[in-house]
């Protein structure tokens, strides 16, 4: 008996061990405070309309951050390695930072060690547009948000099954949200 009751408890022990370095660990909070500035600041933002945005350049230069208009508005690119949801494999939705506008799964992302994150297949079909992108010297297919026609990044035929595409996006337009599911067992695990 006195044997049990020792294991119990070193059980529950490594238990609240174990669950402490989780809650370290899962909640990024850098990436918790780029998402609300980004929010609160862009009229045009909204994960739930489905409509077209029309906002002139002007006022694009206005509502976004210098980083995220770079890419976004003038087909900038962030430098390689340096997007911390390159590395991220928390399961949830990847949204346009700049609109909200949901753009891929957690689950069709890949490690391509490109420097970027990179997923095999968008969300759904009108997601995302394409566009024949000659610049530099290059042949190759851009992709933007479908719904505020914002730069993301290009798409490649080099990605894994099943579709064999590699949807290089840049990772500062890019939202991440955690999935409800994921939330749900993280604080049923919490108690
Ligand atoms: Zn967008």
């Amino acid at each position: 008996m006195k044997y049990l009751i020792r294991n119990i408890t070193f059980i529950v022990l490594a238990l609240l061990l174990q669950q402490c370095t989780y809650s370290q660990s899962s909640t990024p909070a850098k990436l918790n405070t780029m998402d609300t500035s980004k929010k609160t600041t862009n009229p045009a933002y909204s994960r739930t309309d489905k409509t077209p945005v029309n906002v002139t350049d002007e006022q694009w230069k206005k509502i976004l951050p210098a980083d995220v208009y770079e890419v976004a508005r003038k087909k900038g690119t962030e430098r390689a390695w340096t997007s911390p949801l390159e590395n991220l494999h928390d399961v949830g939705t990847y949204y346009c930072a700049v609109c909200g506008n949901a753009l891929f799964q957690s689950d069709t992302k890949f490690d391509s060690g490109c420097g970027w994150p990179s997923f095999y297949q968008p969300i759904s079909k009108s997601s995302i547009i394409y566009a024949s992108d000659h610049s530099y010297g290059m042949d190759r297919t851009e992709v933007m948000c479908g719904r505020c026609k914002s730069h993301l990044g290009h798409v490649f035929n080099d990605g894994p099954p099943p579709t064999h595409l590699r949807y290089c996006i840049n990772g500062v337009v890019l939202d991440f949200e955690k999935a409800k599911e994921a939330e749900k067992k993280y604080n049923a695990d919490k108690q």
